[in-house]
């Protein structure tokens, strides 16, 4: 008998993209034949249809609001990632089954984003199928009560109102609901998408999470009565592979510069403000503004990420004076190896967007966060990091420049500072330990490499 073969189907985004190949690099040093299966859609449409077809989807403008940045609220619809996926949800099913049929042997996995298309596709083959929900557990359990939230929405509902009908969750209001959750708009496609994916994926017999059970133990007790198996299988990237020692990467920006590690070489052990907002939001030029006066007037070094779409509608123009005022104490470019950047020794402090593979990723480096949440699961993640984890503090959604600095001065220099980051180094720790032998997600990959064994 040969490998057996596992094909994994990723959703084509960064925060999808980059778990799936861990868990790929896992089960392939495990002895498994991988197939991975993304980006490589589009390209097949953009070949069949032409170039402007990513551009004709009516669905994607009926999403866009008069700001024109919005799937649900703060991704731009006419930025390329968000394209690709709408159109990969669309698509990709026939091209799917078309691959499955010619390959012979496996067994599948798909992204839980494309649990719709795969499940299907797995069921009419009748191929083992496993969802791999990339999002924290936390986040995802609201999917599963979208009914339920809409339902419960009249006017006495505040975003401060508490909320205890979601089982599992501590603690939590409106406002830490994943944005296709709390939107209004019960047309948007992005919360039909989460309605009809959470009811799909309730019927599907294995869910993967990146997440340990430590970590999310009362919801992931909540999940597992809603499925036939739950694998906690996280953090991916604290599991010890054998080859390559490097994570796998499958990058859809380029990196223009690798300056930045010359330049965190010369800096201080944990002196360093890391900025990255993540691949898909975007923000406003005030914002922007608001954030580049915060750091500058905090007096502690940083380095910036900014795509080149970050900003909505426009590129990133940084006042002069604050870049005359900064030049000896910053780097800014538009996009970095976030592992390598997050895990360097100068690295103090993390301010981020909070999506769940940078929440993962500052655990693993026992880097502290400072949170501004906007999209998806965001919310509750930083909801968690803050309120539950105790290793983050946060931004409010409407940022002004006086509170940046003094969070990165609270998080850099104060006592509360001190505490945050032992309290990220005791998550660190304990993610390790969920990741080697004997640990719970060690043992559940063993679990899930037996079950995919099994035919
Ligand atoms: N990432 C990166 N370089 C960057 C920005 C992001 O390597 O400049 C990686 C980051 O390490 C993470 C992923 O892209 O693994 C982003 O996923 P996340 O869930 O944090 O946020 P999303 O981009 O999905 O909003």
């Amino acid at each position: 008998m040969g490998r057996p073969h596992v094909v994994m189907l990723s959703i084509p985004g960064q925060g999808h993209i980059n778990p799936m190949l861990e868990l790929a690099q896992i089960l392939h040093s495990r002895g498994f034949f991988i197939t991975f299966v993304t980006r490589a859609q589009r390209e097949s449409i953009l070949r069949s249809q032409g170039p402007d077809a990513l551009r004709r989807d009516s669905r994607i403008s009926d999403t866009r609001q008069s700001d024109g940045c919005s799937v649900a609220r703060f991704a731009d619809p006419e930025s390329h990632v968000v394209r690709w996926c709408l159109m990969t949800y669309e698509n990709c099913a026939a091209p799917f089954k078309d691959l499955l049929v010619r390959l012979n042997s496996l067994r599948g996995g798909a992204e839980g984003h494309l649990r719709r298309v795969a499940l299907d596709v797995a069921e009419e083959l009748s191929i083992r199928s496993f969802v791999f929900m990339t999002m924290s557990a936390c986040g995802f359990i609201c999917s599963l009560y979208l009914d339920e939230v809409i339902r419960r929405d009249d006017n006495n509902l505040t975003m401060d109102t508490p909320i205890d009908f979601i089982p599992g969750l501590k603690d939590i209001r409106p406002r830490d609901l994943p944005s296709f959750v709390r939107t209004a708009d019960q047309e948007d496609f992005i919360f039909k998408l989460a309605q009809n994916a959470a009811k799909k994926s309730v019927g599907a017999k294995n869910l993967l999470l990146n997440t340990f059970d430590l970590l999310e133990d009362e919801v992931l007790n909540a999940l597992k009565s809603k499925f036939q198996k739950v694998y906690t299988v996280g953090p991916l990237a604290s599991h010890n592979t054998t080859t390559p020692t490097k994570p796998m990467r499958l990058s859809l920006w380029k990196e223009e510069d690798r300056g930045y590690t010359e330049w965190l070489n010369q800096q201080r052990p944990s002196s360093v403000i890391y900025v990255n907002f993540g691949s898909i939001i975007t923000i406003t030029t005030e914002e922007l503004v608001e954030f580049a006066w915060g750091l500058a007037n905090s007096n502690h070094p940083f380095l910036w990420v900014i795509r080149h779409d970050l900003v909505c509608g426009r590129s990133a123009v940084l006042p002069k004076d604050f870049l005359d005022k900064t030049k000896e104490r910053s780097y800014i470019l538009s996009w970095c190896s976030q592992d390598e950047v997050i895990s360097h020794k100068s690295i103090g402090g993390f301010l981020s967007h909070c999506g769940w593979n940078s929440t993962l990723e500052s655990i693993n480096s026992g880097v502290p966060m400072i949170c501004w949440p906007r999209f998806d699961d965001q919310n509750m993640n930083a909801r968690y990091v803050c309120k539950e984890w105790g290793f983050g503090i946060e931004i409010d959604e409407d940022v002004k420049r006086g509170q940046v600095t003094s969070k990165v001065k609270e998080l850099m220099e104060g006592e509360k500072g001190d505490e945050i980051r032992k309290n990220v180094v005791y998550w660190r720790e304990r993610a390790k330990k969920a990741a080697t032998q004997g640990g719970s997600s060690y043992e559940n990959i063993n679990e899930l490499i037996e079950d995919i064994n099994l035919v």
